[in-house]
């Protein structure tokens, strides 16, 4: 799939053709301080994919100006997360390779009269800040003299002043009806350890600030951000002409990818793995990137589904179920089909000999040949699905195995239900059949037609698993409940099972269609002699 038409890819193309931009560089710029999830899939296929379609390049840059909350850990996680998605930056930059340009910019605003050393709290900064229908009140430092400024901020970058005492802020209109242009912050002091400057600063620049003098650096010729940084763009601009910034970049917003059920905010997520609710940001559920890779989603089903959703100037909400869809189209050919049983009853063969074995040679994926076929056993017991046998039929429209009922064992034989074994307490512990063996797949057993088509594995064979049943964390998507009670306490099943012997030494990540149960994905903890696979998504669309 290629990216369909969209407002920034027009403007690409006009900037092209006006010669405005020589070359289309975009950048994806997280911030190191957690796992991605599914919503930066947006911004990260979008700038990948837009530079790509120009022959331009796009840099992968950490934004790691805020290093209270980030960490080294994430920085390795998202260039895992960027690679398992099929991309390769340009460049991998950080936002600390340029402390000391943005520094000097900083000096240089301040000789221009144009920032200054702020002495008010951070709450007093705010609080003089002003509202929509009311202007800001200037700083009493507001018209420090250059040279005091310029002292001053010498004195925060040597560490002689504490944490909170002063900032260093933009002198721009504290009667800006955009409030983000009243003498915001373009520097605060935090002694904090950064992970990749160490100690060496203990004065860090505000996101704002940064961001355009860094697009600037790497000659970004679009920004693209999310919509919530458009009331940001003047200052944006503001920045890049004030701290005379050779290159000129220009910010573009999109929407914001929003899925139905599904959590895409790190805070939340971040909650989530600290209150132990999931087994961490990789838990099959969670809608982190290494959370759908674990659960089974590949790197095209999300690209098809991110580029389905296409790219426009609002913030959108998605069906869970198109992301789905598009894994289901993704695997339809790829995967091999197999058997597995999730629920297991035994089903034994009163007139099959004890003992003997015989196999079957059956396509992998019926649709694709391509994936060749494998051999699967059959002997007198057979695992089939409790779901599969009911001992009277419930009704005319029962499609499956009952007592005096015929259903052929796909691509193995037709069985005639003849009795059950209970226990104790009454439950069926075992069905009894015959077979015929006329009806040996492949032998034009079409003689009679069976009462419906049951999957199964060989009991003499089969390998026992642990099937992981995931259903949505959510059970609404109703912002205004904590995300706490919104919790579904269904969303982790776990049924034990077989699969067929053929599956003995899969290894992680392997995607299968087992045969009318769904797409599955070898997890993590499986191990030969313990296998263990996430249900990704059922066959069909479970929408109620
Ligand atoms: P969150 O809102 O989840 O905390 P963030 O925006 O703070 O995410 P960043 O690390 O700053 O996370 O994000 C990097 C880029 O990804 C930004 O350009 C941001 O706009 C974009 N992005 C984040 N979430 C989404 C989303 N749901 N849809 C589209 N783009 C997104
Ligand atoms: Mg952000």
């Amino acid at each position: 799939m290629e990216m369909s038409s969209n407002f920034v890819k027009s403007i690409m193309e006009e900037d092209l053709a006006s010669g405005k931009v020589k070359e289309i560089v975009t950048r994806f710029p997280p911030e190191p301080n957690a796992y991605l999830h599914i919503g930066h899939a947006r911004a990260i296929i979008t700038n990948f994919e837009l530079a790509g379609m120009f022959g331009g390049k796009t840099n992968l840059r950490f934004d790691d100006t805020n290093p209270v909350k980030e960490d080294a850990m994430f920085v390795e996680a998202i260039k895992g997360d960027i690679a398992w998605l099929g991309y390769k930056p340009a460049n991998v930059f950080f936002g600390s390779d340029y402390f000391e340009e943005t520094y000097r910019r900083a000096v240089l605003m301040i000789k221009k009269g144009l920032a200054y050393v702020c002495d008010l709290s951070a709450d007093d900064v705010s609080g003089y800040r002003g509202t929509l229908t009311e202007a800001g009140k200037a700083s009493p430092n507001r018209d420090r003299s250059v040279e005091e400024n310029l002292r001053l901020f010498e004195e925060m970058r040597e560490g002689r002043i504490a944490d909170g005492q002063k900032t260093l802020r933009a002198k721009i209109d504290m009667a800006a009806p955009n409030i983000n242009m009243r003498d915001p912050v373009m520097y605060r002091i935090l002694h904090v350890h950064h992970h990749n400057t160490k100690d060496k600063w203990c004065i860090y620049p505000m996101y704002d600030f940064a961001h355009p003098l860094q697009d600037a650096i790497e000659g970004v010729s679009h920004s693209l951000c999310s919509l919530e940084y458009v009331d940001h763009r003047p200052l944006y601009d503001w920045f890049v002409e004030k701290a005379e910034m050779e290159h000129v970049p220009h910010q573009y917003e999109f929407g914001r990818l929003n899925i139905t059920n599904t959590i895409m905010s790190k805070r939340y997520l971040k909650q989530l793995v600290e209150a132990k609710v999931v087994r961490g940001y990789d838990d099959p559920r969670m809608p982190t990137l290494v959370g759908l890779r674990r659960r089974g989603y590949t790197p095209e089903a999300i690209r098809n589904f991110v580029l389905g959703t296409g790219l426009s100037r609002i913030n959108s909400t998605v069906s869970s179920e198109m992301l789905e869809n598009c894994l289901r189209d993704d695997l339809k050919m790829k995967a091999a089909r197999t058997h597995a049983v999730l629920n297991p009853l035994k089903l034994t063969i009163e007139n099959y000999p004890e003992g003997m074995t015989e196999t079957f040679e059956i396509p992998n994926n019926g649709d694709n040949p391509e994936l060749g076929t494998r051999t699967v056993s059959f002997s007198k017991h057979i695992w089939i699905e409790k779901e599969d046998f009911a001992e009277t039929a419930p009704d005319k429209g029962w499609k499956r195995l009952s007592v005096g009922l015929e259903v052929r064992l796909m691509q193995a034989y037709f069985v005639k239900c003849v009795g059950v074994v209970k226990n104790d307490k009454g439950e069926i512990v075992e069905v009894r059949c015959t077979y015929d063996p006329e009806t040996r797949s492949g032998s034009g057993f079409n003689l009679r037609k069976p009462n419906g088509n049951i999957h199964w594995v060989d009991a003499a064979t089969a390998l026992p698993a642990t099937f992981n049943l995931l259903e949505p964390l959510m059970v609404d998507s109703d912002p205004d409940r904590s995300i706490f009670d919104r919790l579904n306490p269904h969303s982790w099943n776990e049924a034990k099972g077989y699969v067929e012997a053929n599956l003995k030494h899969v290894s992680i990540e392997t995607k299968f269609q087992f045969v009318r149960l769904g797409y599955f994905s070898v997890d993590y903890d499986s191990q030969e002699g313990n296998l263990v696979f996430n249900r990704t998504v059922e066959l069909k669309s479970s929408f109620k």
